[in-house]
């Protein structure tokens, strides 16, 4: 038992030192991956927007500066023009209720893996207090100061009572860590044969799910000590619109059919032993609103604003949508640049890069269905706390 539960830990530590977003500004990172998130972020702005004008603003008598966090927020340009949006939409705020702005402090945080460097590189040239108040307007400026911070939003991260607003885009959907029972092959929920999810047994979603919910509770438990009174959060998750946990939708799309098929052709082919595949599953998990709804009202810490499944659309961008070959392209690179760096860690770089022309292969194969069916949900929570 004892060294179970030691086993357990190092498996905790390991995604957790282990996870990023593939960094640089390659063709398959994600800085260069992402711009389907940013449309997708951008259809919700009215979202964000209707949670800042319930965040309570300080008053003269209390000048500390106002302070937004976005909590995984990878190295490309969106977590950047999130901060911008919301230091603007809070400055503007201040503006029409007479207040002299405060200063603002923006904290990018993320796993310590995360390629933060490429993330500071594109930060704009911060502005001097004196001329605030017209670069506020012009674009190309930075009117806030900036930290980033490496750990785990599943534990505390910031001092009590510190934190206006917290905003996490398509992050929560990263579990802790792979159930553990889904890998270990004397379980009855051991997911054998697949590396998802998606299409898997009902003991294989209920390790899921249950590592989900439990996940959140602590995501939750830590913000409600972080945050200050009269702040609120902001969060956008992949999500599903099925009941059923083993359809996970664009994700299953994404993770379960044709990097599904890759993996099995380096079984076929000798190049991966089945074991080796099997040991090894994606920690993602695309709630329903159900599942989210109940972690958030156990907690009770928070209320709920707002809590929608919101269609975000197709992760892939392509120019020419009829070009088979452009689209496989897209898909692989898109998978990649999320999942890449846990596969490298799996079966290497060499191995990683045969998997990887699979999936571009069987993907370009099924252009058309890659097209129209790869759909995200998102999840949309607006919580806030008194
Ligand atoms: N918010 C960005 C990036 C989303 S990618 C955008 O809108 O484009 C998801 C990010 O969540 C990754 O950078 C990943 O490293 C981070 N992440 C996953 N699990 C995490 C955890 N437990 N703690 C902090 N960040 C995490």
């Amino acid at each position: 038992m004892g060294s179970k539960g030691d086993n357990v830990a190092v498996c905790n530590m390991k995604l957790e030192r282990l996870l990023s977003m593939k960094g640089g500004k390659g063709q398959d990172s994600y800085a260069n991956n992402s711009q389907a998130q940013a449309m997708h972020a951008r259809s919700m702005l009215h979202l964000l927007e209707e949670t800042l004008d319930n965040v309570h603003l300080n008053s003269l008598a209390n000048p500390s500066p106002f302070t937004a966090v976005d909590l995984g927020c990878s190295s490309g340009a969106n977590t950047i023009h999130i901060i911008d949006f919301i230091v603007k939409h809070i400055s503007k705020r201040f503006d029409t209720a007479g207040i002299d702005p405060p200063e603002f402090t923006a904290f990018f945080s993320d796993l310590p893996n995360n390629d933060f460097n490429t993330l500071f590189q594109l930060l704009p040239p911060l502005v001097s207090n004196s001329c605030m108040e017209e670069c506020l307007a012009a674009d190309g400026n930075r009117s806030y100061f900036v930290a980033g911070v490496p750990g785990s939003f599943y534990r505390r991260l910031f001092p009590s009572r510190t934190i206006d607003i917290f905003h996490s885009a398509f992050s929560l959907h990263w579990l802790s860590q792979v159930p553990e029972s889904v890998t270990d092959r004397r379980s009855a929920a051991y997911n054998r044969g697949r590396v998802f999810i998606h299409g898997a047994g009902e003991k294989i979603a209920t390790a899921y799910k249950r590592q989900f919910q439990a996940d959140l509770a602590e995501f939750l438990r830590a913000r409600a000590a972080e945050v200050k009174r009269g702040g609120a959060m902001f969060l956008v998750c992949l999500g599903r619109t099925s009941v059923d946990p083993t359809d996970q939708g664009g994700a299953g799309l994404l993770f379960g059919t044709h990097f599904q098929d890759a993996w099995d052709d380096l079984v076929s082919e000798g190049l991966v032993a089945a074991e080796k595949r099997d040991g090894f599953n994606i920690p993602v998990y695309a709630p329903s609103l159900q599942d989210f709804k109940e972690v958030v009202e156990a907690d009770g810490s928070f209320t709920i604003e707002k809590l929608v499944v919101y269609k975000g659309g197709s992760p892939l961008v392509v120019s020419e949508p009829d070009d088979a070959s452009e689209v496989g392209r897209a898909f692989a690179s898109s998978c990649r640049s999320v999942a890449g760096v846990l596969v490298e860690a799996h079966i290497g770089e060499e191995l990683s890069n045969e998997l990887f022309s699979r999936v571009e292969r069987r993907a370009t194969s099924h252009a058309k269905d890659v097209l129209v069916n790869l759909q995200f949900f998102h999840i949309v929570a607006s919580l806030s706390f008194t």
